[in-house]
C-alpha cells in the first residue's frame, strides 16, 4: 500500500501545518475542521491563511496550495472514505479525539492509517474503546511546530500497531514529508518534549534562583550551548508564556511524582502575574522582551519594568561558542554556576531516561537536534565535556549519577570503530548508527574522515573520491581563509583526478555571507588594496568553480545569503533543501555583491527572460533583486527570481541532500562549465534612468539617502554605467565593476555606519 490521498482533521496550528507539508510534497490533502455558523469552512479557511504567514510561509510555492482541499467535518466527512492516511490534529481533549475515532472507523477504508498528533495522551487511552483492526492501523505521528521547518517527527507505536503501518508511516514521513523520523515508545512527552521542556524549565528556574536577568540567561542558554539564540526567555516569548505554562502543566499531569521534572516545574509568581497582565510574549507585543521605538527592551524581573536591552558580550559565552560548551564550566562565576546548574541537571536527566524511553542515546540526541534545533544532543554534549569530567563534577556536587552515565565512565557515548560511527547501548554494548538508505548526515560522516586541508573556518575532505568542502565558522561567515580552503580543494581535484567537488555543511545555515568583521578590519586600517585583493581572490575562486572541468555541486541548507550565495551561484549545479533561503542582501549593509553576485544575477535574468540583443529588461530585474536585497524562501521561488537555474534541484529531506549531491557528481548530465558570453551593454541612458528612479523614490520618502548611493552602484554594474550604449562587456568587466563599486561604497561614512551597526547592534541602520 502507498499513501496517495491524505486527510487532516483539525485546522489549527498543527493541522494546517501538516496539511501544508503534505501539499508541499505534491500529495492531495483534505483539511477539515468543525463547521462554522455562517461559513461552514471558515475554520479550515483560517487554517489555510496560517500557511501564508510571510514570516514563516508554510507552503513552498503557490502551486502547492492547489493540493489542499478545505472542508468541514459535517459536510465533507465522506471525503475520508478513500484517504490512505487520516492525521488527527484536533484539540488536546481525549473525549473529542475518541468521538472522532468512532466516526473515522465508520467511514475510512479497511487499510486506512489513522494517527494522532497528540503531545500528551497515551495511545492506550486514545484507542481503548476501539476495535482490534482500528488499533492495528493506529499510531501517533507527533509533528513539531512549525511543521514545514521543524525536522523532527516522533513516531509512536501502540501495543497493537502493525509493523507494516509503522514502516509505511516512517518511509512516507521521511521520504515524502522530509522529516527526521525518531521512533519512540509511548512514554510521557516522548523524547523531544520530555528533555526539551525539562531543559527550558531548568534554565528558567536557575535564572530566577541565581538572579540572572533574561539577557544574561539567554546569552548563556543559547549559542554557547549550541542552542538557538532565542535562549530560554526569548523562547518563552516566542511560544507564548501562557501556552508554555500549559505545556509544563500537561507534563506535570502525566509524569510520575518521582520524576525530577516536578522540581523544575514549580510556578513562578511573576509569570502568573505576566499572564494576567497580558504580557504573554511576542503575540501580545510584550513578554520578557518587547520592541519599543528606541529598540528592544527587556523586563527587569525584580521591578517588572522594561529597560533597554543592550547587546551583551560575555567573554565566557564567546569562548564557549567558539571553542566548545565545556568552556562554560571553566569559571565558577555566576554565569558558570548557571551553566553548570542547567547542564548538570539536563544532561543527567537525559541519561536517567535510558532505558525507560529507549536503549541508546541516538533517539534523544536526534530529537533534541531535529525538534529543538540544538547543535548537539545531550549525550554528544557529555562526550564533548568528557564523560569522566562530567561524572567527577556531579560527584563533587553530590549529585546523583544515573546508571547509563556511569556505564560511560572512562569512555564515551559515541565512538568510531572500523570507520563507522557507533553509539553505546544500555548494558555496555556498542552498535553502529544506521540511517535509512540515502540518508547521510555530514556531521556524522565527518567523524569518520580526516580533513585533507583544514583551518579554523573551513575544511575539505576526500569523501570516497569526491572533495567535500565544509565551512565551519560562526554562522559560516566567509573570509580569506575559507575561500583559500575552497580554492585548494578545487586545485587538488584537478591535480589528483578526483570525481568532483561538493560544497556542503550540516549546520543550521550554509553561510550568512562574507565575514563583515573582516571587511571592517580592512576599512579600519584604510587598507583598500587589501580589500580589493580579498575580493579578487574571492572572484577567482568562484570563477574556478564555475569553469571547472569536473562536476561542482553546491548543496546548501538553511540560509545562503550574501557571499555564501555567491559561492552557490557559481557551482555547476545546486542541490538544495526545500526550505533553503537564498538571496544577495548586501544592500542592507551598504555594499554591492562583490564576488560575482551582480554578474550572475544579470546573466540569469537574461537567460530566464530569454533576452535577445536588448538586455534592458534583465538589467531592471537584476537591479531590483540586488537593490531590494530580495530573498527567496524556497527553491521554487528562487527559480522564479532567477536565483537558481532550471537544472538546479531541491530535496524535501535535508538528510538526503548530500546523497543526492553525490549522485549529481556521478551523473553530471546537465552540468557544464559556464563561461559567460560578452554582452552589448545598455550603458548611460538606462543607468541614468535607474538613478533617476532611485532619486524620485527617495524624494517620495521611500528610500533613504544612502539607498540611492548603493542602488546607483548596482545600476552602474548591471547597465555598464556611464558608457556608450552597445559597449561590449566581457565577464571580467563585471567582476572589475563589482570590485570598484564595493570599494567606492566602503569608502563612504554611511556604509561604514551600516556595517558597524550590523556588527555592534545586530541590525543595520537606515541612513
Ligand atoms: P489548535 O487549538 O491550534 O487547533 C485545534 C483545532 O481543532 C481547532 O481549529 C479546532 O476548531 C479543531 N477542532 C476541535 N474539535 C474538533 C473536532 N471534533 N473536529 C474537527 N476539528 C476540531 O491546536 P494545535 O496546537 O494545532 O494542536 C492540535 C494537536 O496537536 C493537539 O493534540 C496538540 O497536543 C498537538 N500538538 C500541538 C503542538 C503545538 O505546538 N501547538 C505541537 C505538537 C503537537
Amino acid at each position: 500500500m502507498s499513501i496517495k490521498k491524505v486527510a487532516v482533521i483539525g485546522a489549527g496550528t498543527m493541522g494546517s501545518g501538516i496539511a501544508g507539508q503534505v501539499a508541499n510534497a505534491g500529495i492531495e490533502v483534505w483539511l477539515l475542521d468543525l463547521p462554522g455558523d455562517d461559513n461552514p469552512n471558515a475554520l479550515a479557511e483560517r487554517g489555510l491563511e496560517r500557511l501564508h504567514d510571510p514570516n514563516q510561509p508554510g507552503l513552498i510555492s503557490k502551486e502547492a496550495e492547489s493540493f489542499i482541499h478545505l472542508g468541514n467535518t459535517r459536510d465533507d466527512f465522506d471525503q475520508l472514505a478513500d484517504c490512505d492516511w487520516v492525521a488527527e490534529a484536533v484539540v488536546e481533549r481525549l473525549d473529542i479525539k475518541k468521538d472522532l475515532y468512532q466516526r473515522l472507523d465508520a467511514v475510512c477504508h479497511a487499510n486506512a492509517i489513522i494517527t494522532s498528533n497528540t503531545s500528551t495522551i497515551p495511545i492506550r487511552l486514545l484507542v481503548e474503546d476501539m476495535p482490534g483492526p482500528f488499533r492495528r492501523r493506529f499510531a501517533i505521528t507527533h509533528f513539531f511546530n512549525p511543521v514545514r521547518f521543524m525536522r523532527l517527527l516522533e513516531l509512536v507505536r501502540g501495543e497493537n500497531t502493525d509493523d507494516a503501518v509503522i514502516e509505511l508511516l516512517a518511509d512516507f514521513c521521511e521520504q515524502q514529508l522530509g522529516k527526521g523520523v525518531v521512533r519512540c515508545l509511548d512514554t510521557p512527552g516522548f523524547l523531544g518534549n520530555r528533555v526539551g521542556v525539562f531543559a527550558i524549565q531548568c534554565a528558567l528556574q536557575a535564572a530566577f534562583e541565581l538572579g540572572l536577568n533574561p539577557l544574561e540567561a539567554d546569552a548563556i542558554f543559547g549559542r554557547p550551548m549550541g542552542i538557538p539564540k532565542t535562549g530560554v526567555f526569548g523562547l518563552y516569548d516566542l511560544i507564548g508564556i501562557d501556552l508554555m505554562s500549559d505545556v509544563v502543566q500537561s507534563l506535570v499531569n502525566i509524569l510520575p511524582e518521582s520524576d525530577p521534572f516536578h522540581a523544575e516545574a514549580a510556578r513562578i509568581p511573576l509569570m502568573a502575574q505576566m499572564i494576567a497582565n497580558g504580557q504573554t510574549g511576542n503575540k501580545q507585543g510584550q513578554g520578557f522582551y518587547r520592541d519599543a521605538e528606541s529598540g528592544r527592551e527587556v523586563l527587569n524581573l525584580d521591578s517588572s519594568e522594561y529597560h533597554d536591552a543592550p547587546r551583551l558580550n560575555l567573554p565566557i559565552a564567546d569562548k564557549a561558542e567558539r571553542q566548545g560548551v565545556k568552556h562554560l564550566l571553566d569559571d565558577d562565576n555566576l554565569y558558570g554556576q548557571f551553566a553548570w546548574r542547567v547542564l548538570s541537571r539536563t544532561l543527567s536527566y537525559a541519561a536517567s531516561l535510558i532505558p525507560e524511553v529507549g536503549d541508546d542515546p541516538v533517539g534523544i540526541d536526534d530529537a533534541m537536534k531535529l525538534g529543538y534545533n540544538w547543535i548537539k544532543g545531550p549525550f554528544e554534549l557529555i562526550d564533548e565535556i568528557g564523560a569522566d569530567a562530567f561524572i567527577a563534577k556531579l560527584g563533587a556536587d553530590q549529585l546523583p549519577i544515573p546508571e547509563f552515565l556511569a556505564e560511560a565512565a572512562g569512555s564515551s557515548f559515541y565512538r568510531v570503530e572500523n570507520n563507522k560511527l557507533q553509539a553505546r547501548r544500555h548494558g555496555d554494548i556498542w552498535q553502529a548508527i544506521e540511517r535509512p538508505a540515502g540518508v547521510i548526515r555530514f556531521n556524522e560522516k565527518r567523524q569518520t574522515l580526516q580533513p585533507r586541508n583544514s583551518c579554523t573556518v573551513a575544511s575539505w575532505f576526500d569523501l570516497d573520491g569526491i572533495a567535500l568542502v565544509e565551512f565551519h565558522s560562526k554562522a559560516n561567515a566567509l573570509d580569506a581563509d575559507s575561500m583559500a580552503i575552497l580554492d585548494d580543494a578545487l586545485i587538488q581535484v584537478e591535480a589528483e583526478g578526483l570525481r568532483g567537488l561538493i560544497v556542503h555543511n550540516d549546520a543550521q545555515h550554509f553561510s550568512c555571507g562574507v565575514n563583515l568583521q573582516a571587511v571592517r578590519n580592512f576599512f579600519l586600517q584604510e587598507d583598500m588594496d587589501g580589500l580589493d585583493r580579498f575580493l579578487q581572490d574571492f572572484q577567482n575562486t568562484v570563477h574556478r568553480m564555475q569553469t571547472a572541468s569536473f562536476p561542482v555541486v553546491a548543496a546548501p541548507v538553511g540560509l545562503s545569503i550574501g557571499g555564501g550565495f555567491e559561492v552557490v551561484l557559481h557551482a555547476r549545479q545546486v542541490i538544495c533543501h526545500a526550505n533553503s533561503v537564498t538571496g544577495l542582501v548586501e544592500s542592507l549593509v551598504g555594499v554591492v555583491p562583490g564576488g560575482g553576485g551582480c554578474k550572475e544575477t544579470l546573466y540569469r535574468w537574461i537567460e530566464l527572460l530569454q533576452c535577445g540583443d536588448d538586455i534592458s529588461d534583465a538589467c531592471w530585474k537584476a537591479f531590483m533583486n540586488l537593490g531590494y536585497g530580495k530573498t527567496a524562501t524556497s527553491p521554487i521561488i528562487a527559480k522564479r527570481q532567477a536565483m537558481l537555474r532550471p537544472h538546479d534541484r531541491f530535496v524535501i529531506n535535508r538528510d538526503r541532500i548530500l546523497g543526492e549531491a553525490i549522485k549529481a557528481i556521478d551523473d553530471a548530465s546537465g552540468q557544464v562549465p559556464f563561461e559567460r558570453p560578452s554582452l552589448s551593454m545598455p550603458g548611460r541612458p538606462l543607468f541614468e534612468e535607474m538613478v533617476k528612479w532611485l532619486e524620485d523614490s527617495r524624494d517620495k520618502g521611500v528610500f533613504m539617502p544612502h539607498d540611492v548611493n548603493v542602488g546607483s552602484e548596482m545600476a552602474r554594474i548591471v547597465t555598464g554605467g556611464d558608457i556608450e550604449p552597445g559597449t561590449v562587456w566581457k565577464e571580467q568587466d563585471f567582476y572589475d565593476a563589482e570590485r570598484r563599486s564595493f570599494l567606492t561604497l566602503v569608502a563612504t561614512a554611511a556604509t561604514r555606519e551600516r556595517i558597524n551597526s550590523m556588527l555592534d547592534a545586530g541590525a543595520p541602520v537606515r541612513n
